[in-house]
């Protein structure tokens, strides 16, 4: 009888997992050999990857690597126990007090992933009774914060402010949190934090932004979305914690490592520190990993050529896709998103560029919404020109097979 009740519990998964394969939402690991690098070596083939995180080429960097193996010679591999217990080490500590320092914020509290991050964030300061407010488009671990925390998750239209605003008028009575990415991760473009820090603090509402992408990357001393909006910063030319209560970072995107920060009020940060569960019931994050992350922030403020070429090969590529009046969405970060539409086409377009020696990520729902299927192309401070001209070369073709004949037939149908 067990054996049956078991059957019946594998059929469902199988039945789920075909239906996904029907509706060609399937996702394949690729295997790859040797570092994150602008080549990537997949089994046989090498490729010019257009799809990496690591936006300023530091994951495979000689000094955070360096670092990395000093950090393992003197730590040991494992922090051997969570950070309340005995895992908490001088490189972590080391580590947060440079996070603070370049936010411009009093304290700042690692996780070990940005994942992790997020819920235990949102989780201890929402509770039943509050409302989460959330972008349409979040990254999947704000939504899945929101709805761990029992408040009430209502998600308003993208980067909507004026939705935002109706909604705290309506919840007026309710502890409200306006949870958001800073750089929309799909998407590449940025959320209006002066508007939604008026908003907050007119309403009395928490504040909290998810800065994965634009940490290390956007701002002239790579300070992210914080550092976009000088005419509103305050102190260092930041937006400061009385704008923007709860900031978070990622190390494993443009800093190369993995890992994750909130930055903040001393008060916000010791409230975490009792109440995040996902800071408090996990083993602290290697200390090699911290020394590590602590070299990659140096880098990546000291060799800010990295950001400076970054910004070039965006520009460069926004204009290369005006001039072919290319579908690309309005992004200045290192995101830049093609949005095909149907699953079939976007899949076809990404197997093209494969087949001109790029990786390229075709993004399907359930990361973005359903008939939004895009090419989510990604820029690097270490992508040479030729590899770039190389990819201009290519998306020519993608423009000329998927696009420019998908509007001569709509014209001829008209
Ligand atoms: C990647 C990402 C995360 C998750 O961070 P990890 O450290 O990879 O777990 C969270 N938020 C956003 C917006 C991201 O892009």
């Amino acid at each position: 009888m067990a054996l049956a009740t078991h059957s019946g519990f594998m059929s469902r998964l199988q039945q789920r997992l075909e239906a996904h394969g029907r509706q060609g939402l399937v996702r394949h690991k690729l295997l790859r050999e040797g570092p994150c690098a602008a080549v990537q070596r997949f089994g046989q083939h090498e490729r010019v990857s257009f799809c990496s995180n690591d936006y300023l080429g530091l994951a495979n960097h000689p000094a955070v690597i360096a670092a990395w193996q000093e950090g393992a010679a003197r730590y040991g591999v494992g922090s051997g126990g969570s950070h309340l217990v005995t895992g908490h080490c001088r490189a972590h500590q080391a580590l947060e007090q440079a996070l603070a320092e370049f936010t411009g914020r009093e304290r700042a509290l690692l996780f070990s992933t940005g994942y992790m991050a997020n819920i235990g964030v949102i989780n201890a300061l929402m509770h039943e009774g509050g409302v989460v407010l959330q972008d349409a488009l979040n990254h999947a671990s704000l939504l899945d914060g929101g709805w761990l925390s029992r408040a009430r998750s209502i998600r308003y239209p993208h980067n909507d402010m004026q939705a935002l605003a109706d909604l705290l008028v309506q919840h007026q009575q309710d502890p409200c949190l306006i949870v958001s990415d800073g750089v929309f991760s799909m998407d590449g473009d940025v959320a209006p934090l002066p508007e939604m820090a008026r908003l907050a603090t007119a309403h009395g509402a928490g504040l909290m932004i998810d800065d994965a992408h634009g940490i290390a990357c956007l701002g002239d001393r790579g300070r992210g979305v914080i550092e976009l909006f000088p005419e509103h910063s305050g102190r260092g030319n930041v937006l400061t914690a009385r704008e923007l209560p709860v900031l978070v970072g990622t190390f494993g995107k443009a800093l190369g490592t993995a890992g994750a920060f909130v930055a903040g009020d001393a008060v916000l940060i010791e409230y975490l520190e009792q109440f995040a569960r996902s800071y408090v019931f996990t083993t602290a994050m290697p200390p090699a990993l911290a020394v590590a992350t602590l070299t990659s922030l140096r880098v990546s403020q000291d060799e800010s050529w990295r950001r400076e070429r970054l910004q070039l090969l965006i520009r460069r590529f926004r204009q290369a896709m005006a001039d072919m009046a290319f579908p690309v969405l309005d992004s200045h970060s290192a995101v830049q998103a093609v949005v095909l539409g149907d699953v079939d086409t976007t899949l076809a377009a990404s197997a093209l560029l494969r087949d001109h020696g790029l990786q390229v990520s075709a993004i399907r729902p359930p990361t973005v919404p359903r008939g939004e299927a895009r090419l989510r192309i990604t820029l690097s401070a270490v992508h040479t020109d030729t590899q770039f001209d190389q990819l201009l070369q290519a998306l020519m073709v993608v423009n000329d097979r998927f696009i420019a004949s998908r509007s001569r037939s709509a014209n001829a149908s008209h």
